[in-house]
């Protein structure tokens, strides 16, 4: 049994000193315990995070421990009565070829619904924490402008065609040309910004919205995020979601002080994790699966191949080098 291992708390950007591939025995099933093999693994920047040793709403990894996240798997061998061998699964058993689940770790997926890999994405963590950030922070409503950093990514690509659902005018910012087409093109957005080509952000979003900002779902924050401060509207709300632009740096860079706007344009501020919704998450996977199969949703997946890529798949994360949810298959069902 493969597993990749925290062998160092990284300082700045992660590398492949970050992370170590260890050989380890699957073990004994006991009773209520299922045996799973991965499938696909999820790399999300949170993660990043949780390599730090400090106090967080998830427990920071431990050093020579496996790293934990996201994955989907198929049962294998079973001596729980809930579970049989071939149900495909979803669980956080993370960075590792097999697993031995307590059952009560697993939930079920039904693999005729929609591919198994949505559940890690669009219908997963990453999809939920676009609708529940947008509509319970955010409240877009008709004809209102909504601007988006991290745009392409797995929950940016979500909230930007909710927002459309909704009727509001979408701006998305992402760093590549390629990114800004698909979002213009493939998930109708109304204006795209290359935050990387463009010399000038704050006059890039005056121009995208004319009529001012009324929503900012914010993945990144730093200075993209200083960019759109200045051109909020009366009573904007800024769901903020992630601040990916300085996870890897050393010491936080505070920036311009957001405090003074806000006063002026009354507007609201509000940190979250999807975890919060936690007793909506049916209500909220109802919803996206309904979108998506009413053709209302659209979604793109980066997925790397094989296990020995999974720290790289992570790593480009902070690259930039992926539209829409980054995935890694690890074996084939
Ligand atoms: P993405 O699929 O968006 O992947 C990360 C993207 O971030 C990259 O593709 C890259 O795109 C962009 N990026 C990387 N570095 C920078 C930088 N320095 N400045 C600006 N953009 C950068 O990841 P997710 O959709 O999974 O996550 C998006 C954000 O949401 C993250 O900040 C994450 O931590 C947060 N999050 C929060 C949750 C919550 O519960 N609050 C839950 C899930 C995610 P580009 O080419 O455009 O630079």
């Amino acid at each position: 049994n493969k597993q990749i291992i925290l062998a160092e708390r990284p300082k700045g950007m992660p590398d492949q000193n970050t992370f170590r591939f260890v050989k380890q025995d699957v073990g004994e099933l006991k009773e209520g315990q299922v045996l799973v093999r991965t499938l696909y693994v999820s790399v999300d920047p949170y993660m990043r995070g949780r390599m730090e040793d400090t106090e967080s709403y998830v427990e920071p990894y431990k050093v020579n421990e496996v790293i934990e996240g996201g994955a989907i798997g198929e049962v294998i061998d079973s001596k729980s009565d809930r579970f049989q061998q071939g149900d495909v699964v979803l669980g956080m058993f993370g960075w590792q070829e097999y697993y031995i689940a307590n059952e009560k770790e697993l939930r079920k997926i039904d693999p005729s619904l929609a591919p198994i890999s949505t559940h890690l994405g669009i219908l997963g963590m990453t999809g939920l924490t676009a609708y529940f950030g947008l509509l319970d922070i955010g409240q877009p409503k008709e004809g209102e402008t909504v601007v988006i950093s991290g745009a392409a990514g797995a929950v940016g690509s979500v909230v930007g065609q909710i927002a459309k659902i909704k009727g509001a005018r979408v701006v998305g910012i992402a760093g590549s040309d390629e990114k800004i087409q698909y979002l213009q093109e493939e998930l109708q957005f109304d204006e795209g910004i290359n935050y990387r080509s463009t010399k000038n952000m704050e006059e890039a979003l005056k121009e995208a919205c004319p009529d001012g900002i009324d929503v900012y779902f914010d993945n990144v924050g730093g200075e993209i995020s200083d960019a759109v401060f200045t051109q909020l509207n009366r009573y904007a709300r800024i769901p903020v979601c992630g601040a990916i632009s300085s996870y890897n740096l050393e010491k936080t860079d505070l920036g311009p002080r957001v405090q003074a706007t806000l006063i002026k344009k009354s507007a609201l501020m509000q940190g979250f994790t999807v975890g919060n919704y936690a007793n909506r998450f049916n209500e909220g996977a109802m919803q996206l699966g309904q979108w998506l199969q009413e053709g209302k949703l659209t979604y793109r997946e980066t997925i790397k191949e094989g296990f020995e890529n999974i720290p790289n798949a992570f790593l480009d994360l902070f690259k930039g080098n992926n539209v829409g949810k980054l995935l890694v298959k690890v074996a084939d069902r």
